[in-house]
């Protein structure tokens, strides 16, 4: 068996990334399709339910895919260096890449609001990582302007290739399932990623590569749902840092993949989103906190008849890793035991 060429070599006639360019690539993508019956089951009766499961990506989340064509299509423009706004995962994934091809890597996030994961693989990879007194959207409207002024390419998902690398989850999801599933949930922050799903299951539709597309639900945290509440949100706050957002860049693609499939976004709270966590983790699947909300939206909507899921094969994306953020888990973890260094007391504990 061949080995994985990464998502531009194996998806290159379907990419907009110039044809020319030699992919700066770790190899992302080809992340496994994880059924989930049990979880199923207690969700509704009769439906199939399949977790994409992108913490395995190199960086650890589903950013890999568009930062690989993002920074391939950089470098074959010549760029010297990058910048991004991030939660953090943005951060990591334009790290990798950019160092890998050679170029110098700015990021800017939200002091304090980042998980230590995500900080520590953006330094390690070798970003400049610069913190602000301020939001998420803060950083991006600072990056924007300053990409304008500067030589330095944007790589949040305002830039158009993001979104083409993104889109190739979606043809992976086709290509194992051998149709498109009836429902993709995931959660929605800045929204690039529920637009890129989309515009990947259009295009596998009209090639004739896919029979159907899917409906789409977007979950957002209900603290920071712009979208739900059609206005932007002044001081979002979420346990689901990744989708702490208040502005999103893409929030019109999003209403309108959400409509064009009729589907829907929806928001959960941060406890919907932390039972649907940690349930994910007794499936042997851990992730940061914002990859539940997909599934917790799925949830929710079930339990609360607004879905008929029988017969239905449903598709969720659990974005990130949970190693990304341990301090989600320990700050909420029962004390870990401490005993003496004997098997008498071992012994005591366990019976
Ligand atoms: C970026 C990110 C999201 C949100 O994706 P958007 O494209 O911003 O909507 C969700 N989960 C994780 C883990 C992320 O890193």
């Amino acid at each position: 068996m061949s080995s994985w060429p990464g998502i531009i070599a194996y998806y290159r006639e379907h990419l907009k990334v110039d044809h020319r360019a030699t992919p700066i690539t770790l190899l992302e993508g080809n992340t496994p399709l994880i059924p989930a019956p049990r979880l199923a089951a207690e969700i509704a009766p009769g439906f199939d339910l399949f977790l994409k499961y992108e913490g395995l990506n190199p960086t650890g989340s589903f950013k890999d895919r568009g930062m690989t064509a993002a920074i391939t299509q950089a470098a074959f423009e010549g760029a010297r260096a990058t910048i991004c706004a991030s939660t953090g995962n943005t951060a990591a994934a334009a790290a990798a890449y950019s160092s890998r091809a050679g170029m110098r890597c700015f990021v800017l996030v939200p002091e304090g609001k980042v998980a230590a994961g995500k900080i520590a693989g953006a330094l390690a990879y070798g970003a400049e990582v610069i913190q602000i007194k301020g939001s998420f959207d803060d950083a991006l409207t600072m990056v924007r302007e300053i990409s304008e002024k500067r030589p330095v390419a944007l790589v949040n998902s305002l830039n158009p290739y993001r979104l083409e690398g993104q889109k190739t989850a979606a043809f992976e999801i086709c290509d194992s399932l051998g149709r498109a599933p009836d429902w993709l949930c995931l959660p929605v922050g800045n929204a690039g990623n529920i637009s890129a799903y989309w515009m990947g299951f259009c295009e596998y539709h009209a090639n004739g590569k896919a029979a159907a597309r899917p409906r789409m639900l977007g979950a957002q945290a209900a603290g920071a749902a712009p979208l739900v509440l059609g206005h932007p949100v002044e001081n979002p706050e979420t346990v689901a840092t990744a989708i702490r957002i208040g502005r999103p860049a893409r929030g019109e693609q999003a209403l309108q993949a959400a409509e064009e499939s009729n589907g829907r976004i929806i928001a959960v709270t941060d406890d919907e989103i932390l039972t649907m966590w940690r349930r994910l983790a007794r499936e042997g699947i851990f992730v940061e906190p914002a990859s539940a909300a997909g599934v917790a939206g799925l949830a929710k909507e079930s339990r609360e008849g607004r879905l008929n899921l029988s017969g239905a094969t449903v598709v969720a994306v659990v974005t990130g890793h949970g190693l990304k953020d341990p301090d989600a888990v320990i700050q909420r973890a029962p004390e870990m035991k401490i005993i003496p260094a004997e098997v008498e007391a071992l012994d005591k504990l366990i019976g």
